[in-house]
């Protein structure tokens, strides 16, 4: 297993028959540039993750550029592909907020299921990171922009599982999206008031070892607040370049991640930013923010100083990013 992968539920083969969705046959239509998937046309591969593998496609009925997302068929979830993808889809297709892509459609033709969504033409955060850190200005505007998306999809009963640098994607206008509900859950009724809840099954490891919460790797149910510990984690890596936990092996960095106390390179981080990136990162989960709209309110009081000179900067590697 590769650390930056996700991890998906174990028990998805049974959860697949209690959905009572249909398993796609072995053999399925082939997904290749210049094919057709209903009625999107197939482009270029734009990337590809653990569970799917995502193209450009031209939208013949609307005339539009998609995204069109398969799944991979290197993947074990192979033959889940439908309940994987439409679950995927009804999740984030409840969801109206700039800063998450939004799904269009989904659908299955010849045993190849898809997803067509919005086309986000940018580089993913993972490329613009970079080893020094970016300025505590840029890493804030970005946290804004997470930490307001995850608000709108907590308050509608969604958590995501796996935010992290490689599920969010930047245009060259400068906005952020937020990509990937493949392991997102719903809470409980309820859950959202009680943000310590969630439904995702006890004992199942999901989502992304480096961005996991200590009670998420020790089994216990995610929540509100291990998303916030995430974001935590996204805006440490984009601030100093460097990762708040060290560890080479699933074991060590888990065990990082459950003991150690990160430290705060004072000359690539300001102070604020600091405090508000330690409360995501308390062990204890009742000492982090409730609601990812507290963690925001504290975002929005840290100063900007000098944002557009960052951005500028952060534009050039952005365009080599792309040009790469
Ligand atoms: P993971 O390994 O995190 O489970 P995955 O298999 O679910 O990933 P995605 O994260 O959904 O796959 O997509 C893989 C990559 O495809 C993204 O990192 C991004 O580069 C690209 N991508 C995904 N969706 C879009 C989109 N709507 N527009 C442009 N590029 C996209
Ligand atoms: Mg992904």
């Amino acid at each position: 297993m590769l650390l930056g992968q996700s991890v998906v539920p174990l028990n998805m083969q049974s959860r697949q028959k209690r959905s009572r969705l249909p398993l796609l046959p072995y053999r399925r239509k082939k997904v290749i540039t210049g094919s057709q998937l209903g009625r999107y046309v197939i482009g270029p591969e734009l990337g590809r993750g653990a569970t799917g593998v995502v193209y450009r496609a031209w939208d013949v009925r609307l005339e539009r550029k998609v995204a069109i997302k398969v799944i991979n068929q290197q993947s074990r979830l192979s033959l889940l592909g439908w309940g994987w993808l439409l679950r995927e889809a009804r999740l984030a297709g409840g969801l109206n907020h700039p800063c998450i892509c939004t799904v269009y459609d989904a659908g299955e033709e010849d045993g190849q299921a898809y997803i067509a969504m919005e086309y986000v033409e940018g580089s993913p955060l993972s490329l613009l990171l970079m080893p020094t850190g970016r300025p505590s200005a840029l890493a804030t505007h970005y946290g804004r922009f997470v930490s307001s998306a995850l608000d709108h999809a907590h308050a509608r009963g969604i958590l995501h599982r796996d935010i992290k640098a490689a599920n969010i994607m930047v245009t060259a206008q400068g906005e952020l999206k937020i990509l990937d509900f493949g392991l997102a859950k719903r809470l409980r009724m309820g859950a959202a008031l009680h943000p310590l809840q969630s439904s995702t099954d006890v004992g199942h490891v999901v989502g992304t070892i480096p961005y996991l919460a200590p009670e998420v790797l020790r089994g216990e149910r995610a929540s509100v607040r291990s998303d916030i510990w995430s974001v935590g984690i996204l805006l440490y890596e984009m601030a100093t370049g460097l990762h708040p936990f060290q560890g080479q092996t699933v074991f060590d960095l888990s065990n990082a991640i459950m003991t150690s106390i990160p430290s705060f390179p004072a000359n690539r981080i300001c102070k604020r930013l600091a405090q508000a990136i330690g409360r995501c990162l308390q062990k204890d989960p009742s000492r982090r923010y409730p609601h990812a709209h507290d963690l925001l309110g504290d975002l929005s009081a840290v100063g900007l100083p000098g944002l557009t000179i960052c951005w500028r900067q952060f534009k050039g590697t952005f365009r080599r990013s792309l040009a790469a």
